[in-house]
């Protein structure tokens, strides 16, 4: 029995361990998924743990993703571009860290928002982790401009100093009289946590209708519930919505594979998702 988890503190919205166990089983892996709560003060315990033979590594989440990175013997380059890890692999005793998180969001623009991020005008709403690792994708894939816009705009001015000189990226508030400056946006992401089940802003929407054109792409990366009150306000504005399941299966399953070295079976990965969110399956691939 090997045994791999999910790092974080508190961890009781995820379904990681659902979905990662249905693969591992689906392969005949004797392999089983851990939770690991890990409050920060026990983060250094539980990762050395982690370079044991049994051990295949961790999941890595809030509020861990950056403190993480001094303990680990080497980095992915999306892990060290975007200065946060989510996913950790043992290798015979040295622990590697990569950020599958940025892969993932691409792949869930490209496939389930058929959207092609260059040259748009993107929205990023948050300026933690998440909105960290999206905002360096959105970059990379030579959008035309990125607004960064959060609650605490020190936070947003910088993450926008972070991401470079000569980058096309404007700092704002969450404010609806800044958010209506400029205006004009491709693409909105959500990358703060309003709208997440149980969460003290689970009614909120970060943004309301009258801020979102038409015919923009709203993504939302928070997946429970699968319709967040940002998603409504999107429909209400007649545009497009993606939300945030897809991105969470698509960074496991490339944790699966760089686990195991085998295929992830997606469908079942899919499936066991809905399961565990209560989501009627209606994705057959
Ligand atoms: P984080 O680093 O803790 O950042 C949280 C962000 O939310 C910050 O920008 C914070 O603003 C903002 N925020 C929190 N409470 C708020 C409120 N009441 N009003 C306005 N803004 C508020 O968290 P994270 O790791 O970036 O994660 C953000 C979200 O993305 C979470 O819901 C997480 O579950 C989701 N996520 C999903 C996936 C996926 O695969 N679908 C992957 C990663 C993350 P301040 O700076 O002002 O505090």
């Amino acid at each position: 029995m090997r045994r791999v988890g999910i790092i974080g503190y508190p961890l009781g919205h995820s379904v990681s361990p659902a979905f990662q166990q249905a693969a591992f089983d689906h392969h005949g892996l004797d392999v089983r998924f851990e939770v690991w709560e890990t409050p920060p003060d026990a983060l250094g315990g539980v990762v050395t743990g982690l370079r044991s033979p049994d051990a295949l590594g961790a999941s890595v989440t809030v509020p861990h993703k950056a403190a993480v990175i001094p303990l680990l013997d080497r980095l992915s380059e999306p892990a060290q571009r975007v200065g946060a890890v989510n996913l950790i692999v043992n290798r015979d005793g040295l622990l590697e860290g990569h950020n599958t998180d940025t892969a993932g969001f691409l792949r869930a623009l490209r496939e389930d928002g058929e959207f092609d991020p260059t040259g748009k005008r993107a929205l990023l709403l948050g300026a933690g982790g998440a909105a960290r690792a999206v905002a360096h994708v959105l970059l990379e894939q030579g959008v035309a401009a990125l607004t960064i816009a959060n609650r605490t705009p020190e936070r947003a001015r910088q993450l926008a100093a972070d991401l470079g000189d000569g980058a096309p990226v404007s700092a704002v508030s969450l404010e609806p009289s800044d958010l209506a400056v400029g205006g004009g946006w491709h693409l909105i992401v959500n990358c703060t946590t309003l709208g997440l089940r149980h969460s003290v802003g689970e009614k909120q929407s970060p943004i309301p209708s009258a801020s979102i054109p038409p015919g923009a792409l709203v993504c939302d990366l928070v997946y429970n519930p699968p319709e967040t009150p940002l998603l409504r306000e999107a429909k209400r504005a007649g545009a497009r919505t993606l939300g945030g399941l897809p991105m969470l299966i698509y960074q496991g399953a490339e944790a699966f594979q760089l686990w195991t070295g085998k295929e992830a079976p997606l469908t079942v990965m899919f499936q066991a998702a809905r399961r565990a969110l209560h989501i009627a399956d209606d994705r057959s691939s």
